[in-house]
């Protein structure tokens, strides 16, 4: 039987701990603000949204929201940006993605400074994380290298494929476990045999963006798999990129769907939130 890696418990634990640091902070007067940013009212933004505001309440960040009709122009959502950039009781700004067509998602994010971008998405922080520098860490891939540190699987020296090169997930996820000291392969759509690829890992990270693509032909027998994928199907059930039925008999440690990956994103944005304290002190 696979260890089942629970995210939800690995992130109420670290929410836990924030909230206790959090206090702290407000013992000695120093209060952390994120201001939330939703452009439109598609469901699946406003459910992520609505998470993100929980967590803040839960762990004793403010947050502010602030909620923008879909046909907003870009400029009036730069300046709004370029206002709580400038404020100096706002820590931290999280611009809620996908943004409408007409809306360039690229010039949003760089409008963020980056010492305020929770998100971890700007190109400062992209490129502090590839040389090694202060920077706040996209969360998915950050609540991923928790989740394996807590569940005490070891990184340094694994031979770990990345199944995806997004800029929000595949990309800094790879950075990271070779930040650990993991053996790092990158496989996307272009990869040619992508089965022997997945097979030679320890640690496997499905983030392709497709319903159970990975099944057990595509895993070695006692491999880590974690999924990232989150879908919903017609029955209205979740489902990840990975076919968990079929692969969990044959790995040693899985994540589920839900339950798994998707609770860490929002603790470690709170992680991030917490973490701004230190960043714009330096
Ligand atoms: P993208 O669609 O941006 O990227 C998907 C990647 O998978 C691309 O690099 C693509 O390759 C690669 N790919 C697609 N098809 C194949 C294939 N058949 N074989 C090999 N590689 C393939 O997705 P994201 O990275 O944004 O997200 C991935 C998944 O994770 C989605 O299901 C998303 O919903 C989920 N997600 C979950 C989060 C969470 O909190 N749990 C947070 C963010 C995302 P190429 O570059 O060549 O096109």
């Amino acid at each position: 039987m696979a260890q089942i890696i629970d995210g939800k418990a690995i992130s109420a634990q670290i929410k836990e701990e924030l909230k206790e640091k959090v206090k702290g902070l407000k013992a000695a007067g120093k209060e952390i603000t994120l201001a939330v940013i939703q452009v439109g009212e598609d469901p699946a933004s406003t459910v992520y949204v609505n998470n993100k505001k929980k967590a803040c309440e839960y762990v004793g960040i403010r947050s502010l929201a602030y909620n923008l009709p879909e046909s907003v122009r870009e400029a009036e959502l730069l300046q709004l940006i370029e206002e709580l950039n400038a404020r100096e009781d706002v820590n931290g700004i999280l611009v809620q993605l996908p943004l409408p067509v007409g809306i360039e998602e690229d010039k949003v994010i760089r409008s963020i400074a980056p010492e305020k971008d929770v998100d971890g998405f700007h190109p400062g922080n992209v490129g502090a994380l590839c040389i090694g520098e202060p920077g706040f860490l996209p969360c998915t891939p950050a609540g991923i290298i928790q989740m394996l540190k807590r569940s005490g699987i070891s990184i340094e020296g694994k031979e770990c494929v990345v199944v995806g090169r997004s800029n929000i997930v595949g990309k800094p996820m790879s950075l990271l476990l070779l930040r650990e000291n993991g053996t790092v392969t990158v496989a996307h759509s272009r990869t040619k045999d992508l089965k022997a690829v997945t097979r030679r890992a320890d640690i496997l990270v499905a983030a392709v963006g497709k319903p159970k693509m990975i099944t057990r032909e595509y895993v070695k027998e006692g491999a880590v798999v974690i999924d990232v994928g989150i879908h919903r199907m017609e029955n209205n059930k979740l489902c990840g990129d990975v076919d968990y039925a079929d692969v969990e008999p044959v790995c040693s440690a899985i994540t589920p769907v839900p339950g798994g990956v998707g609770p860490m994103t929002v603790a470690m944005l709170m992680y991030n939130c917490v973490e701004s304290l230190n960043l714009q002190a330096r």
